[in-house]
This record gives C-alpha cells, structure tokens and sequence, in this order.
C-alpha cells in the first residue's frame, strides 16, 4: 500500500520503471531479477538479530516487508493466470485481486518469511516462463482489466505492469526495511529536548 497510486503508463518517477522502454525478453528478465532481490532482501532481514523486523509497518497505513512481499508473490501468481485466462478466452474480464482483503484474509503478517520468499521466487520463474513466449498476436490480445480503473489492456501491457509492479514493490521493501533497521529495542537514550519525548518514551527509560 502506497500513499500515491504509481502510474500504469510511461516513467514512474517513484522506482524508475518505464512502459515504454525495454522489449519482452528483457523486462521478463528485470522482473525475475528483481524478485530474487525482494526474496533475499526479505530473507536477510529475517535472518538478522531480530526477525520481526520484516512485521513491522514503518507507519500504520504502510504495508511492512513481510506484507509487501506476500503481495508480490500473490500479484505474481494471479498475473501469470491471467496470461492463461486471456489465451483461453475471447474478450476475458478479469476477477479483481482484491490487494487489501487479501492482507487481513490471508493472514500476511503472520506468513514464514523464508516459505514466502521461496513461493516469490518460484512464482516469479512460473510468470516469466508463460510470458516468455508470448508470441506477438498474443501479446496483442486485449482482457477487460480493473486497476486502477477498468480499462481493456493488452497482454503485453499486463507483462509490463507486472514488472512495475516487481520493481516498484522491490523499492517500497528495501526502503521500509532500511526505515526499521535497526530496531525494535533502541538503546535507552537521553531525552534531547524534552517537551513531548517525555510523554512517547516507553515506560522506565526516562526514569
Ligand atoms: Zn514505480
């Protein structure tokens, strides 16, 4: 969850990623990349001296690593059924993910980061594979899609927006990540200017 929608066209000035550039083989590329790099970024982080790093929301309506990560490895999933559904049927209207039921409904706070990363990895292999060798009549082929508003978007264009999605989500990760570390139990510390530190210290540590 980002506080702005990013762009479903040309350059996103957030994470770099541009619709117009790059040709299949090479965005399918990028975006396995860069799944492996969330995966190992999540996985690193869990590993470190306090795994519940990865739960935290460096804010209350911003999604932490391990719900950042459990998202891409769902958008992957659904993503690469959708490359099925669009070849199997003449005007498809695709089912919407539901990103924010899914957070709650699924449980991601609570998910193994280590399964996680592994079926994000596995996922993003599993998409690359069917959108590999999309053959340019198929990468024409048009489905109804609903984000951010209900558009007919060309296959080709889902194959790109889910590198933007890969790559844009890969940023929020690594940045949330490197918001919360280190964490958890900062050493006590003087209270610089003690007018409202006072009342947000923790118990015990300004006394
Ligand atoms: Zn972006």
């Amino acid at each position: 969850m980002t506080k702005r929608q990013p762009p479903v066209d040309g350059l996103c000035e957030e994470c770099g990623f541009n619709y117009g550039t790059g040709d299949l083989q090479g965005t399918v590329t990028l975006l396995v990349r860069q799944a492996a790099e969330t995966a190992m970024a999540l996985t690193k982080a869990a590993a470190g001296p306090d795994p519940d790093v990865v739960r935290l929301r460096p804010e209350p309506d911003v999604w932490s690593a391990i719900e950042y990560a459990c998202h891409v490895r769902d958008v992957l999933e659904v993503q690469r059924l959708r490359i099925a559904q669009c070849l199997a049927e003449d005007r498809p209207m695709y089912a919407p993910m539901d990103r924010t039921g899914r957070v709650k409904e699924a449980k991601y706070e609570d998910q193994n980061p280590v399964e996680v990363a592994a079926a994000l990895m596995r996922f993003a292999r599993e998409f690359g594979a069917a959108a590999r060798v999309l053959t340019p009549a198929e990468l024409g082929r048009l489905g109804l899609y609903n984000y951010p508003v209900r558009a007919p978007r060309t296959l080709s264009w889902i194959v790109r927006h889910t590198a933007h999605e890969i790559q844009h989500h890969r940023h929020d990760l690594i940045s949330i990540l490197a918001e919360v570390e280190p964490p958890i139990v900062p050493a006590p510390r003087p209270v610089e200017d003690g007018t409202d530190q006072e009342a947000t210290a923790p118990e015990g540590v300004t006394s």
